[in-house]
């Protein structure tokens, strides 16, 4: 029998949430790992790099100031957050906000691999170029944003992070224009 699509998803979030010790500094000195959160039907899923120091306190991916500025955009997409699904490709904060490193990467990717494999969105929306470089190699976000992108079987629309927009106004009309341009691609 299928197992219920929610039920897999909440089995990976409780195998992200309790899988340290693991030996990687990344999981081990987060204060929670954040498996991301949201629909199992979602036909959107959003990934970010890896949770900031508010989703390290809560638990939950995009709650800080990039989050706020994300949930106006899901907005003029004509989404809500209980919608479409929210995660990272690094399940948890890495130290001083530093970059993920490549092992930390690699360690944590099978993750959103499974929670995608479960979800089977229409569109994935990497957050920025790091998490775009992970869906699509070679590609600049300058170029390719607020756009389809089919790579590997998948239609992916690279938009820029949210946090990138916080200090820098043109940033931000890109963002709410390519944000217009999810909807029309919905
Ligand atoms: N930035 C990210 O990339 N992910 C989050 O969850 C929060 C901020």
């Amino acid at each position: 029998m299928t197992k219920d699509p929610q039920a897999l998803l909440d089995a990976i979030a409780a195998e992200v949430r309790d899988h340290v010790p693991c030996g990687f500094e990344v999981c081990e000195q987060a204060t929670n790992l954040v498996p991301g959160e949201g629909s199992a039907a979602a036909s959107v899923v959003f990934v970010g790099e890896a949770p900031g120091a508010s989703e390290d306190r809560s638990g939950r991916p995009f709650v800080g100031r990039a989050g706020k500025l994300l949930d106006e955009l899901l907005e003029v997409a004509g989404l809500r957050r209980d919608d479409v699904f929210i995660t990272n490709v690094v399940k948890a904060r890495p130290p001083g906000n530093r970059d993920p490193r490549a092992d930390e990467v690699a360690h944590h990717l099978p993750w959103l691999e499974a929670q995608l494999e479960v979800i089977g969105p229409r569109l994935i929306v990497p957050l920025g170029r790091h998490a775009l470089g992970r869906f699509v190699e070679g590609v600049k976000i300058t170029e390719s944003h607020g756009r389809v992108v089919q790579r590997d079987g998948r239609d992916v629309f690279p938009m820029f992070h949210p946090a990138a927009a916080l200090r820098n106004r043109d940033l931000r009309e890109t963002l709410f224009a390519d944000a217009r341009a999810l909807r029309e691609a919905l």
